[in-house]
């Protein structure tokens, strides 16, 4: 017998028929003797619907006091799902009790729409497993110091799971989801990706952070500080599959490198569109001149990802730097409006239409020549690299948009990631 805690996605919840079979599903982990706790997202679809009826009040929501409301609004969705829930399983004669994040309680800081996870108290939870009920927690949401409900960002139902498997300290948190694992990429890109048995914590931070949308990034930080062994599963199979197949099905993340070591030099390709290039032209190169330009970018709470400086002519240089898409125009204006009059700078270009693409794998530490394949590869493909960017595990390119797919197609093939793992 093991303290298990399971969360399912949206899709996963997204009808009561489905909600009836999630019911089925920890039943039977119940049924094999384990003590359950639950962690579901709102219904498919539903945080997006109260998210757009705030917006239909008020577009642009970003004073605390309204971001305070965002979240009172947000977080119903999740309330609702776990109260169905726990009636899912009474009426299957188990016995389960529902929580908000507040009756936990599940503490945060007061960060409105992102708040981060300070305290979870487990009493509540412990008496009622040791009675013998399934405990059913909202994901996505807590309750800060002052009472005030908070939510943990998009997708911060994977936070929740992970973190109550860490303050429980469970065996195993189990991440029910729409794919069946975490792949080598995207297979809607290349049909030919596959399913890794296992991934590092440190490969599954750079995919969670780098784009791939399987898991939110912070609960990845979560798994990895707390050690919580996780699995990313579908809660597509048969509800009534065999217990001991769907424990080692799915895609679990290690903390051991040494099981990695057989493995390929490249885990996975990552990629995303949501980076915006911004190009300064003839900035006069003297010392300071990066903080002159990035340090209002960085006042104005906008993240820089990728940064390049040119070698200078003539005392000057260009400087190329990334930033969300979301931020795109607000720093642009921001370089228009300030930085460029004060440093004196040339002129700004801004390119909205690029991509990152990345390879990611441990196996990258100890082997060379793995960024000059990745090179070869794209230029054999004629595509231009506008922007390099490297870590011990990782190097990414920014590309032009309209290259993303052959990149990734042709990358996921120079590093045979379709061929199965020769047996260690
Ligand atoms: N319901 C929230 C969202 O849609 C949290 C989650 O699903 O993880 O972002
Ligand atoms: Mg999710």
């Amino acid at each position: 017998m093991a303290l298990i805690v399971h969360k399912y996605g949206g899709t996963s919840m997204g009808s009561t028929e489905r909600i009836r079979s999630v019911a089925q599903r920890v039943a039977k982990w119940v049924h094999a003797g384990h003590q359950m706790v639950v962690v579901p997202s709102a219904m498919s679809g539903e945080t997006n619907r109260l998210l757009g009826l705030a917006k239909e009040l008020m577009p642009n929501a970003t004073t605390p006091e309204a971001m305070r409301e965002l979240d009172a609004i947000a977080a119903t969705g999740e309330q609702v799902s776990v109260g169905l829930l726990a009636l899912a399983l009474q009426a299957q004669g188990v016995s389960a009790v529902s929580y908000g994040g507040w009756q936990v309680p599940l503490e945060t800081d007061s960060a409105f729409t992102k708040a981060r996870i300070t305290r979870i108290d487990d009493r509540r939870v412990r008496a009622d497993l040791a009675a013998g009920r399934v405990v059913i927690i909202t994901g996505f949401q807590g309750i800060d110091a002052e009472g005030n409900v908070t939510t943990l960002g998009r997708g911060g139902s994977d936070t929740s799971a992970v973190a109550v498997a860490a303050a429980l300290k469970a065996a195993e948190c189990l991440i029910y989801t729409d794919v069946d694992g975490v792949y080598t990429t995207d297979p809607r890109i290349v049909p030919e990706a596959r399913r890794l048995s296992t991934i590092s914590f440190e490969e599954m931070l750079e995919m969670a952070s780098l784009g791939s949308k399987v898991l939110q990034i912070r609960s990845v930080e979560f798994a990895g500080k707390y050690r919580v062994p996780t699995r990313v599963l579908s809660s597509f199979t048969p509800h009534d599959i065999p217990i001991d197949e769907e424990a080692v099905s799915g895609t679990l993340i290690t903390f051991e490198e040494d099981e990695k070591m057989e493995q390929a030099v490249v885990a996975g390709i990552a990629f995303n569109r949501d980076e915006a290039k911004i190009s300064v032209i003839g900035v006069p190169d003297r010392p300071g001149i990066a903080y002159a330009l990035l340090g209002p970018v960085a006042e104005a709470n906008i993240d820089v990802d990728v940064i390049i400086q040119n070698v200078s002519h003539d005392g000057r240089t260009d400087f190329s730097f990334t930033v969300h898409r979301n931020d795109y125009a607000r720093t642009m204006e921001l370089l228009k409006a300030k930085i460029l009059p004060a440093v004196g700078a040339a002129d700004v270009r801004g390119d909205a239409r690029i991509c990152k693409v990345s390879i990611v794998g441990i196996g990258m530490k100890s082997h060379v020549g793995v960024a000059a394949r990745m090179f070869q590869t794209l230029s054999s493909e004629g595509i231009n690299i506008q922007m390099i960017t490297t870590s011990e595990i990782k190097t990414s390119v920014v590309l032009d948009e309209k290259y993303m797919e052959l990149a990734v197609r042709a990358l996921h093939k120079a590093f045979g990631l379709e061929e199965p793992k020769a047996a260690g």
